[in-house]
């Protein structure tokens, strides 16, 4: 059976925290604006998934069944702009990028969506929804575009709390052939040598907006519970969602979630600032597992402003929680049931800070303290308190994608090489043990500086020995 969620979540449509209802009890339906693949993603990109994640897992987590549906748009003018300068059909330019963008998921420990349907695969439902908007007198077809007339459709604008007369032309066209300048493209007709599809209309590729529209529908149905994005989709994107899936007949989504951006200098993060922000660059600084406390350590809704310094000192945080994690199992010994999250071990101001519009910043808070909690019962070698302690902070961490002993953390590498490097480890230790019992120091000293110097820093403590690794 299903826990009933009390979940709220800030609605940006009707701008208030609302108690969150799925239209299914038990089932979640969510549609997220994925990746425009015209380039490889930097850490700004890829908030949006980690946030999102911490939703689904959230859900999940109350044994909600979730359908959750990320898009890729792997057509537009830049993908084409950037596959003209590298003399490559779109198709190479958006795969590659899309690639891109399922590594940095999976680096930063998002798990895979239900569904990633492509824009280009659903051409067919883009044209019906069209037809009907056109047959219908919101939408109409000129010179082989397609515009959605928005003066025709009551409540343009509703979403993103503007008057149409306040608007400015929608950029993405020929003011002089549409009846109004704010009318958008649904459909535009292909210039000639660039990548097309057939229509009544003539041949031509989607505007983005109707891709939306379209793949939500076929995927979720006409309604559904969570439509996510970034702030900046808001408008003009998911105004002109709303616009064609309504004026199609769809009540389309119950909640508009939308999480804010990454900046740098205060600006948001632009692929202008070259290539050190790309997640593929800034992992090899940065552990993924710090980089995902760091994002997910603010609320979504702030915006985050990013620096490797930043996420180091994060980091600090996070290397806290593992040194617990690590003392408390080596102090129980190995006990496999606490390796397995355990939900009804997570602390009630826990939950209740993510049922809050999920307020990570807050959970971290109890996070902290039941490491604090956890550190002292080990100093006084208290079992029952570490063994709660410990079961806490795993099912907490899980919930939050942080956990360092799941599969996904493992899967990308860091848990197997952990338990190699902590045996060879552990023989030089003994060895160090060994020179100083025979008051060697010498060589104890050179087995130190010899770790030192790969970055394994060794410090003793009543209970012998112990290392970490220096980033
Ligand atoms: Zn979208």
């Amino acid at each position: 059976m299903p826990v009933p969620s009390t979940l709220s979540l800030y609605d940006t449509a009707t701008r208030s925290v609302r108690e969150f209802t799925p239209i299914t009890p038990g089932q979640v339906g969510i549609y997220l604006c994925g990746a425009t693949v015209q380039a490889p993603p930097h850490v700004g990109h890829i908030r949006s998934g980690v946030a999102f994640d911490v939703l689904l897992r959230w859900l999940t987590g109350q044994g909600m069944d979730v359908t959750f549906i990320r898009n890729v748009t792997d057509i537009d003018d830049k993908i084409i702009h950037n596959a003209g300068h590298e003399d490559v059909p779109y198709w190479v330019v958006a795969m590659r990028n899309e690639r891109a963008f399922n590594r940095a998921y999976d680096a930063l420990g998002c798990l895979p969506p239900t569904y990633e349907p492509r824009a280009t695969g659903h051409i067919p439902e883009m044209i019906a929804m069209m037809q009907q908007l056109i047959a219908s007198g919101f939408g109409y077809a000129v010179a082989g575009d397609v515009y959605f007339d928005v003066r025709a459709f009551d409540g343009y604008g509703k979403l993103s709390g503007q008057r149409i007369d306040d608007m400015l032309a929608s950029p993405d066209s020929q003011a002089q052939i549409k009846r109004d300048a704010r009318d958008f493209a649904m459909w535009k007709s292909a210039k000639p040598g660039e990548p097309h599809w057939h229509t009544p209309w003539g041949p031509g590729r989607p505007g983005w907006h109707i891709e939306c529209s379209a793949m939500a529908e076929k995927y979720l149905g006409p309604q559904f519970d969570i439509h996510g994005g970034g702030l900046d989709l808001i408008f003009p994107h998911h105004e002109n969602e709303i616009a064609q899936s309504k004026a199609a007949g769809n009540p389309f989504a119950n909640y508009w979630v939308h999480n804010a951006w990454v900046t740098t200098a205060g600006e948001k993060m632009s692929k202008s600032l070259g290539n050190s922000l790309l997640v593929d660059e800034v992992i090899k600084r940065v552990r993924p597992i710090e980089l995902r406390y760091y994002l997910v350590g603010a609320h979504y809704r702030s915006m985050l402003e990013y620096s490797d310094e930043s996420v180091n000192e994060a980091g600090q945080g996070f290397r806290r929680i593992e040194g617990f994690l690590q003392r408390g199992h080596e102090f129980l010994g190995t006990d496999p049931q606490l390796l397995t999250p355990n939900p009804s071990s997570r602390p009630e101001a826990f939950d209740a800070a993510m049922n809050d519009d999920l307020a990570v910043p807050q959970a971290f808070a109890v996070l902290h303290e039941t490491v604090r909690g956890g550190n002292a019962a080990l100093t006084a070698k208290d079992t029952g308190l570490v063994t709660e302690a410990l079961s806490a902070t795993v099912a907490m961490l899980d919930i939050l994608g942080l956990n360092p002993w799941s599969k996904s953390w493992a899967q990308v590498g860091r848990a197997d090489t952990d338990s190699v490097i902590d045996a060879l480890v552990q023989v030089a230790l003994e060895q160090r043990q060994e020179a100083r019992a025979r008051k060697d120091f010498a060589a104890s000293d050179a087995i130190r500086d010899g770790l030192d110097a790969i970055g394994i820093r060794i410090e003793d403590t009543p209970e012998g020995a112990r290392w970490t690794l220096e980033q």
